[in-house]
């Protein structure tokens, strides 16, 4: 059998399991909020055209209104100044769209401490454990966050949520193998990363590296440390700096 009618087969038989990393997408879904001056994104919203009525007898269907990063998204490099220069969501190269990923399990650390910070020291120690970080690949900040995305007012948690450390953040960027960075809050950043030098270092380094990020991650926590395949889907939306995204991650069983 070839690759791909192995991979069918293990489709059918569930030795292969699809797991949906993507929240649900809604006007209740949490979006970021900016201090004065800075310009807001806005709730995702529907918009009937017609259903099953007058307006179309035989069809229904939507308008719909949302910022580019709503919801489980993919930031892409122009999404920053750094990254200006880089791609934009419609020239990100879907070969990188289908990438392995591991899993850094910091819940407990999160939980004990919302302002968590992820630091490289807690990669080489999860590396000693299982292994280099996948070339090309994702890297997924399991925090015990996405538990919260239903609430977005615990979710954003009065700007304290937890995140990755400007030196962390660095060298994901500059000396890491890894591809880009998934995780289950709002955005990649730390809450309190505006006060961070440089600030939202994760987006300003990742991103002026020609790296992703990927955010509002659910289910992580079914996925395991490594061996996840991950199917990462933006909208080519031209000119676009980021957009919502179904994120699904294939696992072997
Ligand atoms: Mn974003």
């Amino acid at each position: 059998m070839t690759v791909l009618q192995d991979l069918v087969a293990a489709l059918a038989t569930g030795r292969v399991e699809v797991v949906d990393l993507t929240a649900p997408l809604s006007a209740q879904t949490p979006i970021l909020t900016l201090p004065e001056p800075f310009g807001q994104t806005v709730p995702f919203a529907l918009s009937e055209i017609s259903r099953y009525d007058e307006r179309g007898p035989a069809w229904y269907w939507n308008n719909f209104t949302t910022g580019e990063h709503t919801g489980t998204h993919f930031d892409a490099p122009v999404h920053w100044v750094s990254g200006q220069h880089g791609d934009d969501v419609s020239q990100v190269p879907p070969s990188r769209l289908i990438a392995p990923a591991v899993v850094l399990d910091h819940t407990a650390e999160a939980a004990a401490d919302p302002d968590f910070l992820l630091e490289v020291e807690h990669i080489r120690a999860w590396e000693a454990e299982h292994g280099p970080l996948p070339a090309g690949g994702w890297l997924l900040y399991r925090t015990g966050w996405d538990a919260y995305g239903d609430d977005a007012q615990r979710y954003a948690n009065a700007g304290r949520t937890p995140g990755i450390s400007p030196g962390c953040a660095k060298w994901l960027a500059e000396e890491a193998p890894v591809q880009g960075v998934g995780v289950e809050t709002v955005g990649t950043d730390a809450g309190a990363a505006h006060s961070f030098d440089p600030p939202f270092p994760c987006h300003s380094f990742l991103l002026g590296a020609d790296k992703y990020g990927l955010t509002q991650l659910r289910n992580l926590a079914q996925l395991p440390p490594t061996g996840a395949v991950v199917v990462a889907g933006p909208l080519p939306i031209v000119h676009g700096s980021g957009s919502p995204c179904r994120v699904l991650a294939l696992v072997e069983r």
